[in-house]
């Protein structure tokens, strides 16, 4: 029998699925990856994983499809990253929202439970528990408040962690991030849309994707279409978080951790980095757009990691400005 150590990742096919699964090929794991049974087969994230992973369909929303991959498997870890993850379309998605992002990972927990009670099971929690709390910085300890559907249905997520750790002694983290950006962030996220912004202004591409609103991410006048520029993010790595990830299941006792970089940039600092490095001025050819703000807003808030330091050794290493130029040269690579 193999020693390898068997993962499973839900959700491979995201931006942090995908990175997850090259740091584990990397330490050796085999690894298992769920997808969604979709008609198309269009991953760019996992292309060039296809043939080092196992892929299996699973759904949140479908308990039994968790349960088969779960017992098949047997994992040693067991990683949720899936969700329905876009704050932004939890107002128009509610009900979905909740049934994925909320109870999803109960049906992950049951099925760990049941077919595999000895694995260790991470869940992507999000900053967004703690909607406008008023705090500088965020710790383990600060109150959950969640103040949009997405942040809810993370906090109600969060909370059955510690419900299953405490109560069947279950080996279960939460991972409270904090915004972490690539160049394998989906487009619906404020950074992506900047430096593909960027990137499709300066190589003046034809066709761009569309938005959220189904309208072209850069209008035919050149014009990047953004919400709120004044909103301030705490905005790391994808690549380095999900070392914390892993990190977090090497310990010896399961505790959840707060990872974010303790810094805050705006939208409107995002923009300015990306535009420049391609040698515009970032206010020609960005407007806001009343349909693309929040109902409500978050308040600015830090991820203050100091436990993750102190117990997991991991600190972020990628400065704000690294990051936006690092995705705004992919972008300028990819959208040629
Ligand atoms: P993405 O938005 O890139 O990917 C979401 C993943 O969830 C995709 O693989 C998607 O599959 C999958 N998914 C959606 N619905 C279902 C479903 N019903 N059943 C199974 N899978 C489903 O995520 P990120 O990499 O950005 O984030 C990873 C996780 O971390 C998410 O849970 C997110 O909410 C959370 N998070 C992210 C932060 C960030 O800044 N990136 C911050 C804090 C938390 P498909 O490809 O089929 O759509």
């Amino acid at each position: 029998m193999s020693d390898k150590k068997t993962a499973l990742i839900i959700g491979v096919t995201s931006q942090d699925g995908s990175y997850l699964a090259d740091l584990l090929l990397e330490k050796g794991y085999k690894v298992v990856g769920t997808i969604r049974r979709t008609t198309s087969f269009h991953k760019d994230n996992i292309a060039h994983l296809l043939g080092k992973i196992t892929i299996e369909a699973a759904d949140l929303t479908d308990p039994e499809s968790i349960n088969q991959v779960v017992d098949k498997y047997k994992p040693d870890e067991v990683y949720n990253i899936a969700a329905q993850s876009v704050p932004a379309d939890s107002w128009s998605h509610p009900f979905y929202t909740a049934e994925v992002t909320a109870l999803g990972i109960v049906r992950v927990l049951e099925a760990v439970r049941h077919f595999a009670p000895k694995a260790k099971v991470y869940q992507a929690t999000s900053r967004e528990i703690f909607g406008n709390i008023e705090a500088e910085a965020a710790t383990e300890k600060t109150p959950i408040d969640g103040n949009n559907p997405y942040g809810i249905a993370k906090a109600y997520a969060h909370m059955m962690v510690k419900c299953y750790r405490e109560s069947y002694n279950m080996f279960v983290v939460g991972g409270i991030l904090f915004n972490h950006e690539s160049p394998r962030r989906s487009l619906h996220f404020v950074t992506r849309k900047i430096s593909s912004g960027a990137a499709i202004i300066k190589n003046k591409v034809k066709n761009p994707p569309v938005n959220e609103l189904g309208e072209p991410l850069v209008d035919s006048e050149g014009k990047l279409h953004m919400g709120l520029l004044d909103a301030k993010r705490d905005w790391g790595y994808a690549k380095e978080y999900v070392e914390a990830m892993w990190l977090m299941l090497q310990q010896d006792t399961p505790k959840d951790y707060v990872i974010g970089t303790n810094t805050t940039n705006t939208v409107k600092e995002a923009c300015k980095v990306a535009f420049e490095h391609v040698g515009l001025n970032w206010e020609d050819h960005v407007v806001t757009n009343e349909k693309l703000m929040r109902p409500t807003e978050i308040k600015e808030l830090k991820g203050d990691y100091s436990l993750a330091k102190k117990e997991l050794g991991w600190e972020p290493k990628t400065s704000f400005e690294e990051l936006i130029k690092l995705m705004v040269d992919a972008d300028l690579e990819r959208f040629k």
